[in-house]
């Protein structure tokens, strides 16, 4: 059996369950996957890159912080990649770099998966705007959500996110918040549909954070959508799943973006549902 080598690039990189994840895709088709996590320092990205592609990998997915400046090395960008200017996934055909997020329909498809309201003509809230943001912004803006307001500590980049929209999705209402405007916060979670979590506060092993209080009155109907996927129930989804709210964390979308990864890579749509198995077993 051929193998076929991927690679992470990230830094720092600690633990990550993306070769597990790889590993089962692969055989499920009898393929064996040697996929390989790389920490690699900010001025050795294009080396780095560079010599993945010359020892012959398939292709890497792009972590925490480069999936911004690795666009710099690329050949070819998808238009989500254009839109965001951030890419997850990357491929080695015929000499060049192929760049592409899959992270934006990794989030829907946990999203449906998990059994959440449909997007379309909702409003939803959004805290933090870093790279995962701008991906569940594109992924609620392309079901056809209603509004999208997002929060976050650096008001400036949450602004940026909003703009990045506002061209393509003019009707699409949206804002800015600072994450320390608790009234307006308080306000919108009395009627919002949706709201996401993407702010680190919670992950381990600060279990018991939380990025926002949750206030007083809020919509019973709310869906909410952690990120964080360790622990697999955050603090802020266990206050909200007592007060009757529909909640989901975030290794589904963990699971599909790598899923969809896959299929950039060789045309073949692995089973998410043993992937997921995989990586249960193998965070706990
Ligand atoms: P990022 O680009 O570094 O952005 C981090 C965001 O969190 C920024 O909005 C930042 O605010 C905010 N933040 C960080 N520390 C904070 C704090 N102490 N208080 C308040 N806000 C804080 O990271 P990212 O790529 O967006 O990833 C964010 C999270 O999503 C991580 O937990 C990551 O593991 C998770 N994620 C999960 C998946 C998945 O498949 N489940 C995929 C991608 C990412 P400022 O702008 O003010 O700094």
């Amino acid at each position: 059996m051929e193998q076929e080598l991927l690679g992470l690039l990230g830094y720092p990189l600690g633990h990550t369950v993306s070769p597990i994840l790889h590993r089962v895709a692969g055989e499920s088709f009898g393929m064996d996957i040697v996929y390989l996590p790389f920490e690699v320092k900010g001025h050795c990205l294009g080396d780095a890159l560079k010599g993945l592609q010359v020892l012959g990998f398939t292709g890497c997915n792009v972590t925490i912080p480069y999936k911004e400046e690795i666009l710099r090395f690329v050949d070819e960008k998808s238009d989500v990649v254009e839109l965001l200017g951030a890419a997850n996934t990357l491929s080695f055909r015929g000499g060049r770099v192929i760049a592409d997020n899959t992270d934006w329909e990794g989030f829907l498809s946990a999203w449906r998966d998990a059994g959440l309201c449909e997007i379309e003509g909702k409003s939803a809230v959004v805290l933090g705007a870093g790279g995962a943001a701008d991906a569940v912004v594109y992924a609620l803006v392309e079901s056809g959500v209603k509004s999208v307001m997002v929060f976050n500590r650096n008001r400036d980049r949450a602004l940026e996110l909003i703009e990045k929209f506002k061209d393509k999705y003019p009707h699409i209402e949206g804002n800015a918040y600072s994450l320390n405007n608790h009234p307006k916060f308080a306000n919108l979670l009395k009627s919002t549909d949706i709201l996401i979590n993407t702010i680190p506060v919670g992950m381990f092993p600060d279990t018991d954070r939380m990025p926002v209080k949750i206030p007083k009155k809020i919509n019973p109907n709310l869906n909410f959508f952690d990120l964080i996927y360790n622990p697999g129930e955050t603090m802020l989804m266990s206050q909200l799943k007592a007060r009757g709210i529909k909640v989901s964390g975030g290794l589904g979308m963990l699971v599909h973006q790598a899923a969809f990864a896959f299929k950039k890579w060789f045309g073949l749509l692995p089973d998410a549902g043993k992937m997921h198995e995989a990586a249960c077993k193998q965070l706990e």
